[in-house]
């Protein structure tokens, strides 16, 4: 059993809770009283978050594991702050995981392992985004850019931070384990124990290139003609065919659907497509959702079992009204209710646009990136639910962060081929390290080379790596509903004298995976009954994989 104690007030208790259910580690918060009244403690593995004074060391004995974190530093900047300085000119030896050492040693009978470093503290900073709360330097669209975070001066990128004092977590949790001969179980992160999982979105800004018929643009033609008067011929015959190749196809270039579809499809895969439902804004869709060819298209795409969300409007990341009705207006022509969202030209505001969306009734929002950097902006490449600094409390919308957008690598980092394949492996390789989410985001615009030269081809081989690397992939809405079925599942010791667990799903789940760690070689996992599992090894872990099981299913693990 681990138990967390949260130091102080709903902060830590949101961090701890959000890095032990990243886990999959069933956990209940016990008081300090609890804890700090007399007698030796219970068989078990603590978190203590904070000090752990002097009477609570003498009261551990055989079989109690203590992993003991420091007093952590929950204090915002929030909300009228200006942008914090790094505190240090080179902070990365206080945030980089590998600078941390893990302390571990025997204490009368049990174990105490511990870490010098403010997981908890950093942890919850980044996730709340306590650096974009009150900063005034933002870009021409109102948005907070890598560029402006203090993080920027380091050497360590948009990293995913927070995943990797998880696993830092964990592997403190571990050794306690281990050094008092205690049993483990958790929860494998994805469907079927997949080791990573990939999000494949794409946002609906544009879909007809020119208005000159068959994606032909005025632009186009001056270019041409610029360069001729100019005497650039080359240029103006690599023009001149470039118009002649766009109009010679039947399809306008930016409509790309097809394209995209069969690359997802080949390798099994679908996708979310955010569609805008109104023209609110210069900067907002030319395209209609009444018009036939957007109507037949979505329903296309639902067909085929993509996901269909709401691409909010320029104007509409903190306007709760029109998002409202923006909601409204897109599910009035689906005929059904639109679960996730993500905000155009990625503007967001914390804490005002996750409460817009919390408060109109979306499960998910998929904003949560920079605009000029691949990575992660909250620093978790794992869905989690926000935290509002200013009412101070974890927020009811589940976040699937952004890893890699094309116009972060085309646009705004100008990088070409190798350039652009090797910064998104790096994102996709430290997602892989820390087994977390990298969600994509690939405009259907992007699939047209003349104007975005290797884009269609570095998505087929974003895919491709995926594939390689045994990914979990899936729309949006159904990485939520994943993350929030398997967040449901209980895991509670069995107190009627038998040695094991009992599993608990409320939700309907498919291809939950547990993950059992026993003291001794020769122990193995029971269960009784008729129950739909397979039972196989990883290393010295034992795993347990269910197949569908319908909500309230309940079943007990023993072990000998
Ligand atoms: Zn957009």
């Amino acid at each position: 059993m681990l138990a967390g104690r949260a130091a102080s007030g709903e902060r830590a208790r949101y961090t701890v809770g959000t890095i032990l259910s990243t886990l999959g580690i069933s956990h209940e918060f016990v008081s300090a009283a609890d804890v700090d009244g007399a007698g030796p403690l219970s068989r078990g593995v603590y978190l203590v978050v904070g000090t752990a004074d002097g009477g609570l060391m003498d009261r551990i004995c055989r079989e109690t594991a203590v992993v003991v974190l420091p007093d952590p530093d929950l204090e915002s900047t929030a909300p009228d702050s200006v942008l914090p300085e790094p505190r240090t000119q080179n902070p990365e030896p206080a945030l980089a995981p590998k600078q941390f050492r893990m302390l571990s040693q025997p204490t009368q009978g049990g174990h105490l392992v511990g870490i010098a470093a403010d997981l908890v503290g950093l942890a919850f900073k980044l996730l709340a985004r306590d650096e974009e709360y009150g900063v005034s330097a933002r870009d021409d669209h109102d948005r907070f850019l890598w560029s402006g975070s203090p993080l920027s001066a380091t050497d360590l990128g948009p990293r995913p931070l927070v995943s990797e004092y998880a696993h830092l977590l964990l592997a403190c949790l571990l050794e306690g384990c281990l050094q008092t001969r205690q049993p483990v179980i958790r929860k494998e992160f994805w469907p079927h124990g997949k080791p990573m999982a990939g999000c494949l979105t794409h946002d609906v800004d544009v879909v007809k290139r020119g208005k000159l018929g068959r994606g032909v643009a005025v632009r186009d033609v001056r270019g041409a003609l610029s360069s001729l008067v100019r005497g650039r011929l080359g240029r103006a015959a690599t023009q001149i065919s470039t118009i002649a190749g766009t109009a010679a196809s039947d399809k306008d270039p930016y409509w790309s659907f097809d394209r995209i579809t069969t690359m997802e499809e080949a390798r099994g895969y679908r996708s979310t497509y955010y569609f805008m439902a109104g023209n609110r804004h210069p900067e907002d869709a030319v395209y209609s959702l009444v018009e036939p060819s957007i109507a037949e298209l979505m329903a296309k795409l639902e067909g085929s079992g993509c996901e269909i969300g709401l691409h909010g409007s320029y104007l509409s990341s903190v306007d709760v009204e029109m998002l409202r009705s923006l909601k409204a207006e897109l599910e009035g022509k689906l005929g059904h209710a639109v679960v996730g969202h993500r905000n155009h030209f990625l503007r967001f505001r914390a804490p005002d646009s996750w409460r817009a969306q919390e408060s109109v009734g979306f499960a998910y929002d998929a904003t949560l990136g920079f605009s000029d950097r691949e990575g992660f902006r909250g620093g978790h490449a794992f869905p989690f639910f926000p935290y509002d600094l200013v009412a101070d409390r974890p927020m009811g919308l589940l976040e699937i962060p952004l890893a890699i957008m094309d116009m972060s690598l085309s646009k705004y980092r100008k990088l070409r081929g190798a350039d652009a394949e090797d910064a998104m492996e790096t994102v996709l390789r430290q997602t892989r390290s820390v087994n977390g989410l990298a969600t994509l985001l690939w405009h259907n615009t992007s699939f047209f080379d003349p104007e975005f030269p290797g884009g269609g081809s570095l998505y087929e081989s974003a895919l491709d790596w995926l594939a390689e690397n045994q990914c979990y992939v899936a729309p949006a809405n159904e990485i939520a509903g994943w993350w929030k079925a398997r967040e449901a599942v209980r895991l509670s010791p069995l107190m009627d004298g038998r040695v094991g667990w009992r599993m608990e799903a409320p939700e309907e789940i498919d291809g939950l995976v547990l993950r059992i760690g026993l003291p001794d070689a020769e122990s193995s996992p029971r269960v009784g009954g008729q129950v739909p599992l397979a039972l196989s090894r990883d290393g010295t872990d034992h795993l347990l994989e269910y197949g569908p099981l319908p909500a309230g299913f309940a079943m007990d693990i023993e072990y000998s």
